[in-house]
């Protein structure tokens, strides 16, 4: 799966070397090989992963479903489904009680079948809490094979999880609808009776019987198409051996774009009717994702054929459906030409990451949710590789920084939890799906990558995907194919990054006697760290002269002492930028880097400016040193060490007080201003794309942070230009624009905003105008977008983003939040959870102590629980704020009051 963030995590490089591309093992032969294997030790293995039996959500193993026939028969306009399945199970101790998952499905019969075709009705239990059914039997079964046959129904809900409804408005402005589903993590309960954990493979046999005037996609490709009473039945070929949360189906009147053959698979692009045009981005990205996935893994595709459907009602960004990967339209569709390139890169990393599932994740699965981290950071690091393969002008693994800052940011909290996590209830499998599982693993395998080298981690993630191929692995399984491959114990390096919480900084000084001390500690933001210690992998560039020394160190104790040559002038700690780790420099090293920035790589000077920030925060450097320091960026031109500087002035810009703003925005001024004249506003000839975002970067720092006249009056006139020949503007630029104009903007400026969201060519058009109706300053018109969230005007899947936009809002917080409070259970009743979580990240922008307390008053009250420790991470994170401004609010004002 990939989260929906409203902003997104940015770049990164390193060539990953050559390629070695093995000879593609036949996928027919393994999986013959592999099924030998599983089939006759399945009930011997399935009760070694047993749980404990007296764990309520999970269940029992005494009863192995094998192949499900599903036939389900959905009427649209009637909002229901009607359903039949045959489950082939193996039964492996006599029992006369048959357990499995069921979810607001209306069991009417169910029956056991014998070889023989001797039947046996069952009585049956639900238990709604558990989301369990419970059939029990007169006469108990033996061990052997059965086959269970259930009748049921269903609703098609408008949550966007389970099987759902989503509708759209086709050409003539009617309304359309078409069915879809969201499984992962544990809802195919609430489509079909089923084992839906995700060791309990099994083949899936569907067949679809809906309207004639309808297509349907599922996860394998059509075996035959018939009619029966006027209706279409549809039935698919049988799926590999996989999990529950993997089955996917969608009807509706849907259009693909021409295929495109990779080997003997073929790739298309789903839509709704009318947006065929936007496919030919994500066609190719796809394509050559699928590809490059073929040769690293030296697996051929374990699917019968790709489907990439958009759906214009999804919750998260996309999802890893065997061979029908479905998206969210901003995910997947988008126009080259007018799009931002930040826009096309989400496009290419989406897409790439579910292709990248296609092995990690559906041809070898977690076996259960707390190894969640061995789809979704694998998933992730590969979305890097395979992106940074197809365009390495982009230098995606640069910009691969922010998401890694990201990770650090939330991982320096008290509450944050180890990469590998228990997980027991539904919801604290849903609240897996964060930074941690997704940012922080792909960060710490890259740095195992970078230490080991990559082949030889590419030779290792071979050998665990054939080994564990059509079935389940944990982490120690991982660390045993790395490891051979590596020939070093790759747990004693990787434990303490995935099974404790946290990560070091590692202080750096140098001594009289040029001896480089490195200590490290647990980084926190807030003070009494928990201790924590873990094997760092250093690398090191020491420069004398003209000579530049790099070295690799294992720190493997709290400090170490590495000699340097005595004539040594500067030391960078982290080259490369790959570990996941902060640097605190001591003052002498501190100096030296800072009158040297020219010979950093960007991602060393991203490194530089993102720790000095959270040293600042963490109150381990002065924050006017840390002002000073961002005095020296004014000729930098890369647009994530921009990011993160402007992002250090946004946080200053939620705790000033109202009336010091001004201060802030002159301040702002002279940072932002000298860098975004160089840069100037029109594209130069042959400049990159990057140049284009970095530019609207600042721009839009100005014009809002800035408050800045001359450039909101620019804006404003670019953006008129801009509507009567849209080719007259650089693309990049635009959301700037459409920022400021909201920042600085009227009603009537509201009214255009709202109207061109309504009538948007692409789907990333329409999130700019959705998302710029969060950014408006005055209360009434921030009232408005509020209400748009309750009355259906904004999707259910964008609404929880734009209120948690609101609280964002310095302008809006206040309102934001009190819309939050009187409209709680109607949000928690709309909203589907993941979005209402999302929706509560909003309270860390509430940085004044009276809405801390209000806020902590609010949610401990209601004893509302967010799953996981999501509601214990915003609220730290909202400590860390208000803290913060009661620190340094005086300082701050003092400082910007002319003493820089
Ligand atoms: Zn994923």
């Amino acid at each position: 799966m990939v989260i929906e963030r409203r902003e997104t995590l940015r770049r990164l490089a390193k060539s990953l070397g050559l390629l070695l591309v093995a000879p593609l093992i036949t996928l027919r032969s393994l999986q013959a090989t592999v099924h030998a294997a599983t089939e006759t030790a399945d009930g011997e293995h399935m009760n070694q992963l047993s749980p404990t039996a007296d764990d309520p959500f999970r269940l029992p193993r005494h009863v192995l479903p094998v192949r499900y026939e599903l036939r389900l028969e959905p009427d649209l306009a009637g909002a229901a489904f009607h359903g039949h399945v045959t489950i082939a199970v193996t039964v492996v101790h006599p029992t006369d009680v048959i357990i499995f998952n069921s979810l607001e499905l209306t069991i009417e019969n169910a029956v056991v079948e014998d070889a023989a075709g001797g039947r046996q009705p069952a009585s049956i239990a639900l238990d709604e809490p558990l989301q369990r059914c419970r059939l029990t039997l007169a006469q108990p079964l033996a061990p052997g094979q059965w086959r269970l046959q259930i009748e049921f129904r269903g609703t098609l809900n408008d949550k966007l999880r389970g099987f759902y409804r989503s509708t759209y408005k086709d050409r003539n402005g009617s309304t359309q609808t078409l069915a879809a589903t969201q499984f992962e993590a544990t809802d195919a309960r609430r489509a079909f009776p089923c084992w839906d954990e995700p060791d309990f493979k099994a083949v899936f046999s569907t067949t679809l019987v809906i309207d004639p005037a309808l297509s349907a996609v599922s996860n394998s490709a059509v075996l035959s198409e018939t009619q029966e009473r006027g209706q279409k039945v549809v039935r698919f070929v049988d799926t590999m051996k996989m999990s529950t949360y993997l089955v996917a189906f969608v009807i509706g009147r849907i259009e693909a774009s021409a295929p495109t053959a990779v080997g003997k698979t073929t790739l298309r692009l789903w839509t709704v009717p009318g947006k065929k045009h936007l496919t030919g981005f994500g066609q190719d990205i796809a394509t050559a994702s699928l590809q490059f996935f073929e040769r690293y893994y030296g697996i051929p595709y374990p699917g019968d054929k790709l489907d990439l459907l958009a759906i214009p009602d999804f919750a998260s960004g996309a999802m890893e459906n065997l061979g029908a990967i479905t998206f969210r339209e901003t995910a997947l569709l988008v126009d080259p030409h007018s799009a931002t390139h930040g826009e096309l890169e989400r496009v290419a990393d989406v897409v790439a990451h579910e292709n990248a599932h296609m092995w990690f994740g559906d041809l070898v699965t977690m076996s259960w949710w707390n190894g969640l981290w061995l789809n979704e950071a694998f998933a992730t690091f590969m979305e890097m590789l395979a992106v940074d393969a197809w365009k390495p002008e982009w230098k995606r693994w640069n910009t691969f920084g922010v998401s890694r800052a990201a990770a650090l940011s939330v991982d320096g909290l008290h509450s944050t939890r180890p990469i590998e996590y228990p997980v027991r209830a539904p919801k604290d499998a849903e609240a897996m799906f964060d930074v941690l599982t997704y940012e922080k693993g792909a960060s710490v395998l890259r740095m195992l990558e970078q230490h080991i080298g990559p082949t030889v981690f590419r030779d290792g993630i071979r050998e665990y995907l054939l080994t564990h191929a059509y079935g389940n692995a944990d982490t120690k399984d991982l660390w045993i194919s790395l490891g051979r491959a590596a020939r070093q114990g790759v747990p004693d390096l990787m434990d303490g990054w995935i099974f404790q919480p946290g990560y070091p900084v590692l202080t750096a000084e140098l001594t009289e006697r040029m001896e480089l001390v490195l200590t490290q500690q647990r980084f926190t933001y807030l003070p009494n760290p928990t201790a924590g210690f873990w094997q760092v992998p250093v690398q090191l560039r020491i420069q004398t002269g003209d000579k530049t020394d790099t070295r690799r160190v294992l720190l493997t104790r709290t400090d170490e002492r590495v000699a340097c040559p005595a004539e040594t002038q500067l030391v960078v700690v982290n080259e490369g930028g790959h570990g996941f780790y902060r640097v605190h420099y001591g003052p002498r090293l501190l100096q030296r880097l800072l009158e040297s920035l020219d010979t950093l790589a960007p991602i060393e000077r991203f490194n530089l400016v993102n720790d000095a920030w959270a040293a600042t925060v963490a109150g381990l450097m002065p924050l006017p040193a840390y002002l000073d320091l961002t005095g020296r960026f004014t000729t930098e031109r890369d647009k994530n060490v921009w990011a993160v500087l402007i992002d250090s002035l946004a946080f200053l810009n939620r705790i000033i007080d109202p009336s010091h703003r001004p201060l802030l925005e002159a301040f702002v001024r002279t940072r932002v201003g000298p860098a975004t004249a160089s840069v100037g506003w029109t594209p130069q000839p042959g400049e990159s794309e990057l140049t284009g975002q970095l530019r609207s970067e600042l721009i839009g720092a100005l014009g809002r942070l800035g408050n800045d006249s001359e450039t909101q009056a620019r804006a404003a006139e670019l953006y008129a230009t801009a509507r009567k020949d849209s080719a007259a503007v650089d693309p990049n630029l635009f959301p700037a624009l459409v920022a400021i104009l909201a920042f600085t903007g009227n009603a009537a400026r509201y009214d255009e905003f709202t109207e061109r969201f309504k009538t948007a060519a692409t789907p990333q058009e329409e999130r700019r105008y959705l998302f710029a109706l969060a950014m408006f300053r005055q209360p009434t018109l921030l009232d408005r977008t509020l209400a748009k969230t309750l009355d259906g005007e904004i999707r259910i899947q964008d609404a929880p983003f734009m209120v948690s936009a609101v609280m964002s809002n310095v302008y809006g917080r206040d309102l934001g939040w009190r819309f939050v409070k009187t409209n709680w259970e109607v949000l928690d009743q709309r909203f589907p959870k993941q979005g209402l979580r999302r929706m509560c990240g909003g309270i860390t922008g509430l940085c004044k102590p009276e809405l801390e307390r209000d806020v902590r008053q609010f949610f401990d009250s209601r004893k509302i629980d967010l799953g996981g420790k999501t509601l214990d991470q915003y609220l730290e994170q909202l400590r860390i704020g208000v803290s913060f401004g009661e620190r340094y609010g005086r300082s701050l004002t003092e400082y910007l009051q002319g003493r820089y």
